[in-house]
């Protein structure tokens, strides 16, 4: 298997950078929403449990979209100190076309299958 070229590095921050931009400004707009809703608060019951909804959809996204930064965060510190692409677990170098498809993976496709086969066995 060939190594990442720098070419393809740069695409990669440039594709990470921009992904995590857009999260940023996301969770921006999402923090806004939950302040909106907090100031409804004394509406009548029926129009809180509404809302409360509304807040744990809110919170809910927010959960999965700073999950999401965390994993590009990561994954832009091992563009710069060179381990972009790197399995984590056996340390082998993640296909290219896997990569394109979801940048911020850890685990090359052996690995993560055979995760994916514990975690179902495991009940997760
Ligand atoms: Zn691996």
């Amino acid at each position: 298997m060939e190594a990442l070229h720098p070419k393809d590095i740069v695409f990669f921050r440039e594709l990470l950078t921009q992904q995590l931009n857009e999260l940023l400004s996301m969770a921006e707009r999402t923090v806004n929403t939950l302040v909106q809703s907090g100031e409804w608060a004394a509406a009548d019951p029926l129009d809180q449990a509404v809302m409360e909804n509304e807040r744990n959809y809110t919170l809910r996204i927010r959960d999965r979209e700073s999950h999401l930064i965390k994993k590009i965060t990561a994954a832009l510190a091992k563009i710069e100190d060179g381990s972009f692409g790197i399995c984590e677990s056996c340390g082998d170098e993640i296909a290219l076309a896997r990569l394109k498809a979801r940048p911020v993976t850890s685990y090359c496709i052996r690995c993560k299958t055979q995760m994916e086969a514990f975690e179902k066995v495991a009940g997760f």
